[in-house]
């Protein structure tokens, strides 16, 4: 707050306006306290495998495994330096399109074939998993940055086989209408409760904790989703019922 004098005198004048400056700093304060939580999130996140991979090689050069269980830990510690990959991986590409320190060049892509290209990389867990692919829509073009489209669109597809049941179904549907263009996948999984929607999209959000670590995951994924698709100019919607399905919906 401040008081203005009646006859108001500045070095010897009289001072007959002023300016005002007002700067509103909430945004700037929130960005920084969500880059602190980010840090201290990924610093935790890299911690944990880092100290299961140095606890295991230890055990090892300290001779107390049995030469038949040398597979096990090696596997374990196999195991952890992947997820600490993709989680450097993962935290790479959100700085990257956070910063926009990298000017992407679009290009004219048709999504049917992008889609095709995207549900070719999960077919095989697909099979293992007895989950039926599908892609409906036609040959739609749209003038995009491949790559960060392809991500996006793999993250969802990804989660969609991921989350899924036993013999459950991925649909990927494209549709263009009114000059906008629509991407939805839809699964026929366990569902995400109505209050945990909107937080899915938050970096390392996870539903149930316990169920979400069987499954593996970084809790960046759809992070890398929503940032993508602001990169574009483009949003992402969810709808779902839990024990039912989930359809994240890509609106361009
Ligand atoms: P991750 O899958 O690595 O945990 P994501 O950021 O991709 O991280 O997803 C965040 C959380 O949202 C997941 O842990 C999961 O609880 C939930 N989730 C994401 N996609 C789905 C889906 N298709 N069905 C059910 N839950 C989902």
């Amino acid at each position: 707050s401040c008081q203005i004098a009646a006859n108001p005198v500045w070095q010897g004048k009289e001072v007959t306006g002023a300016v005002i400056i007002i700067l509103d700093v909430t945004e700037r304060m929130r960005g920084e306290q969500l880059r602190r939580e980010f840090t201290a999130n990924v610093s935790h996140e890299l911690k944990t495998p880092l100290t299961s991979i140095s606890g295991f090689a230890e055990i090892i050069k300290d001779g107390f495994v049995k030469p038949e269980d040398t597979k096990v830990f090696a596997s374990r510690i196999f195991k952890e330096a992947q997820r600490l990959i993709t989680l450097v991986n993962d935290v790479i590409k959100i700085s990257q399109l956070d910063e926009g320190e990298i000017v992407y060049q679009k290009e004219q892509v048709d999504l049917y074939q992008l889609s095709k290209e995207v549900l070719h990389r999960i077919e095989h867990s697909a099979k293992e998993k007895d989950v039926k692919l599908y892609l409906e829509g036609s040959h739609v073009q749209v003038s995009t940055v491949r790559m960060i489209l392809d991500e996006v669109l793999f993250n969802l597809c990804e989660n969609g086989l991921k989350y899924n049941k036993q013999g459950g179904s991925l649909t990927v549907t494209l549709k263009e209408e009114n000059n906008k263009v629509e991407i939805s996948v839809e699964d026929t999984g366990i569902g995400i409760p109505e209050g945990e929607q909107s937080r899915v999209f938050e970096r390392f959000y996870r539903v149930d904790k316990s169920h979400s670590k069987a499954i593996g995951g970084t809790g960046l994924g759809l992070s890398i989703v929503k940032h993508g698709c602001m990169y574009l100019g483009a949003k992402v919607d969810v709808e779902s019922t839990p024990g039912v399905g989930s359809k994240f919906t890509i609106t361009m």
